[in-house]
């Protein structure tokens, strides 16, 4: 495992990180996800990723009781935790990034992670209705009160994030060091366009989700969907209506000869595409099952494999390569 810095930041983080979405809470418990994060960590992982909104505080609630037992020491780690969604208390607590929320929201996390800091904290999603300079300061006021190290951005714009660093600079505050982005072979137009430059002139960080499609990349929805599977969970069937249609099926398997090729499964070829992007600090891998997290770990042994040419032939099939 190689560890890359956080950005600009001189944290560092394992290249592939675990997450704790849809997993946590839903379809594992604390037995499951102990065995998932010490798979993850005796491979070298060191940054573990949660939100506030995941199973309703539940998936803090599983990872804390985890890291409890696992006896690590609390400078091996990472854990991360984010806020936008709330847990719908209130309206000044729900699809929000006001200060009254963000305030209280890290108390409850810290509470049901059973940690007294978290190492990263992020704004889920971009607030329309809260001035970004109210942020800024609530995200600085929590980093100064010693309950997080860092904070991030989490899909928003270019534009919000230059605007959340400038209004940091201006009043000498925490400034973000990363944003989380949706990135995989599917979706690349963000992060490799809107972004590029805030990447070069600023040297924003970027942990990546879902660079498994929710497991699309993996072939696993090649034939249908399998009964255990993320798309079959209810309260997810809007997986197979907008993300598992047939044209992305057709390029999954159109990938199949070249994983083949590479003596690699199609799950370990997508993660090993997105740590060639040498502007992802870490891709943060998703698992129900020991097994899928293993597979995907081996992930590390493919990046060497992708070269210019293979990655050309990759281009070429999903033909989506931003300009
Ligand atoms: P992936 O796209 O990698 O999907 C992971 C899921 O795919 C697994 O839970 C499993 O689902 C299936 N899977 C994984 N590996 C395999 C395999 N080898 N073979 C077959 N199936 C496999 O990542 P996630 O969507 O889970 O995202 C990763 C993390 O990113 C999250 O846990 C979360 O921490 C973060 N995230 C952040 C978001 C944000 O807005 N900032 C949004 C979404 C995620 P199953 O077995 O159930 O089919």
């Amino acid at each position: 495992m190689d560890y890359r810095r956080l950005g600009n930041a001189g944290v560092k983080v394992s290249e592939l990180s675990f997450g704790a979405w849809v997993t946590f809470g839903e379809q594992i418990g604390e037995e499951d996800a102990l065995r998932l994060m010490q798979t993850a960590f005796d491979a070298g992982v060191n940054f573990f990723d949660n939100a506030q909104s995941y199973a309703a505080g539940k998936a803090e609630s599983i990872m804390g009781a985890v890291l409890k037992r696992t006896g690590w020491t609390r400078e091996a780690y990472l854990v991360s935790t984010k806020f936008y969604w709330g847990l719908k208390e209130s309206v000044n607590q729900e699809n929000t990034l006001n200060r009254k929320f963000l305030m209280k929201g890290i108390d409850g996390s810290l509470k049901r992670l059973q940690l007294d800091y978290v190492d990263l904290i992020f704004c889920h999603r971009a607030d329309w209705d809260t001035p970004i300079e109210e942020t800024v300061w609530a995200m600085h006021d929590i980093i100064e009160s010693g309950k997080a190290l860092y904070w991030g951005t989490s899909e928003w714009s270019a534009y919000e994030i230059a605007c959340a660093i400038y209004i940091a600079e201006k009043n000498h505050l925490h400034k973000p060091v990363t944003e989380q982005s949706h990135y995989n072979l599917f979706t690349r137009q963000k992060v490799e366009g809107e972004y590029a430059r805030l990447f070069r002139d600023r040297h924003y960080g970027n942990v990546i989700w879902s660079p498994l499609a929710s497991g699309l990349l993996s072939g696993k929805y090649n034939n249908g969907i399998p009964a255990d599977s993320r798309a079959a969970q209810p309260g997810y069937e809007w997986l197979q209506q907008s993300g598992i249609t047939p044209a992305r099926v057709d390029k999954v398997k159109q990938l199949v000869p070249v994983a083949n090729e590479l003596g690699s499964t199609l799950a370990q070829l997508a993660i090993a595409w997105c740590l060639k992007n040498q502007n992802i600090s870490s891709v943060i891998l998703g698992a129900s099952k020991v097994e899928q997290l293993q597979e995907n770990l081996g992930a590390l042994n493919v990046q060497e494999k992708l070269t210019p040419d293979v990655l050309k032939h990759i281009d070429d099939i999903m033909g989506n390569k931003p300009q």
